[in-house]
């Protein structure tokens, strides 16, 4: 057991890190208040690799290991949240996804063009009606000659709006239930496929989120990704490695909340000194750093066996619903710190309380990850 990490790894943390405080952190207000997509950092991020990560170099990406992975978001996600769930979703969800389940021919077209950004892409699993209990989606794919029909909504769908390419998961066969559901890659451009961009969200401002519409959307059979019946299956193993992108962000989130809140209270003077001075705050910087330090170690472990192509399902699940909770008791105890002026966006703190939130909602809420951790505990499925 190794808790150090490589040379290789210390570089490309500190080239995250320098990018994120230089090109990322600088526009994050302004983008949060005035709802921007972060087009300007993906163009700028592009050229360094950051867009395909973990994707190997034979198909366009950096080909960094999963440790890599989770440093890059995790410096990604201490300034942006927002740019960060562009990241994930680009990566861990759409490029992934396709690496680990598409034909030749299909990572051959899409793979170089999403790592250097020319498109972006979405994961279109969530349904108005239909969010955790995935196996009911109503959105269906009806056989027409050698292609297929589809028609349904899709919500909450990151990218949504400003994406090319979409992976969207569909009831091919309803007398099949679950086993029925499969995956297709959607090009933008075809007829009957629309979005309608989400406004008014309490956090996550400048990340997209789009509702799809998917009216008689033909597609050629060359479109579906995997086996027909498969879909479940590919979703589920896709939003695996987008929950440890997630726990990896939210670790960057929570070290934020750190270095704001020591920054502030070691200036900050009350009843004669710094607050940090006072033992009821510097408790809270404590327990921060404790939760923090246990997420990263969470989530590097989880890292470890994906590169060792270990099962990971049940780490990630941990790491995923630990860190998300304590970046949100971070956020919490940073704005606790900063007294009234956490609670305007004079500092981050709020920001990255409100983007948070979602942390624990999104690729599976904290609820669905405490059953999918009891299950490997008792052998019984809870969840249904
Ligand atoms: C900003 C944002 C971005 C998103 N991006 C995407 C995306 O890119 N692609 C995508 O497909 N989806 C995306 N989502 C959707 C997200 O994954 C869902 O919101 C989430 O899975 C929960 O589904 P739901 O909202 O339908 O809630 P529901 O499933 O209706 O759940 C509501 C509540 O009931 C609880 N609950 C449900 N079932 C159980 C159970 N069996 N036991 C205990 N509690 C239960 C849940 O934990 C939750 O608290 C995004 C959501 C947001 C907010």
């Amino acid at each position: 057991m190794d808790f150090d990490l490589t040379p290789e790894h210390q570089a490309i943390r500190t080239l995250a890190r320098d990018f994120a405080d230089r090109e990322i952190a600088p526009g994050a207000r302004e983008r949060d208040r005035s709802e921007t997509f972060p087009a300007d950092v993906l163009r700028k991020m592009a050229p360094i690799g950051f867009l395909g990560g973990p994707v190997p170099e034979e198909y366009g990406g950096m080909g960094v290991d999963m440790i890599s992975h989770s440093l890059i978001t995790e410096e990604i996600g201490r300034v942006d949240s927002s740019v960060r769930t562009t990241l994930s979703v680009q990566i861990s969800l759409v490029e992934m996804t396709i690496l680990r389940f598409g034909t030749e021919a299909q990572k051959r077209t899409y793979l170089p063009a999403l790592c250097t950004g020319e498109i972006i892409g979405c994961f279109g699993l969530t349904e108005p009606e239909v969010g955790s209990d995935a196996t009911k989606l109503r959105t269906t794919a009806k056989p027409d000659g050698d292609g297929w029909v589809l028609n349904g909504r899709k919500m909450w769908i990151s990218n949504g709006s400003v994406s090319k390419l979409a992976l969207v998961f569909a009831q091919a066969d309803p007398s099949k239930g679950h086993q029925g559901i499969t995956a297709f890659v959607l090009e933008r451009e075809r007829d009957g496929y629309g979005s309608q961009a989400i406004h008014g969200k309490l956090g996550l401002r400048s990340s997209d989120s789009s509702e799809l519409i998917l009216e008689n959307v033909r597609v050629p059979d060359s479109a579906r990704l995997g086996e027909i019946g498969e879909g479940f299956k590919i979703a589920m193993t896709s939003l695996d490695g987008g929950r440890y992108s997630v726990a990896a962000g939210a670790v960057g989130v929570a070290q934020a909340c750190i270095d704001a809140s020591v920054a502030y209270s070691t200036q900050r003077q009350a009843f004669g000194k710094p607050i940090a001075g006072h033992q009821l705050v510097a408790e809270l910087i404590a327990d921060m750093i404790v939760e923090t330090e246990a997420a990263r170690l969470l989530v590097w472990r989880a890292g470890q066996l994906k590169d060792r192509g270990a099962p990971s399902t049940r780490e990630t699940s941990i790491a995923k619903l630990y860190a998300s909770e304590a970046a949100q008791r971070a956020a919490d105890g940073a704005i606790q710190i900063h007294g009234g002026y956490g609670f305007s966006d004079e500092f981050p703190v709020e920001r990255y309380w409100r983007d948070a939130r979602v942390n624990r909602l999104y690729e599976g809420t904290t609820q669905i990850q405490k059953l999918i951790i009891a299950r490997f505990a008792t052998g019984i499925d809870a969840i249904g």
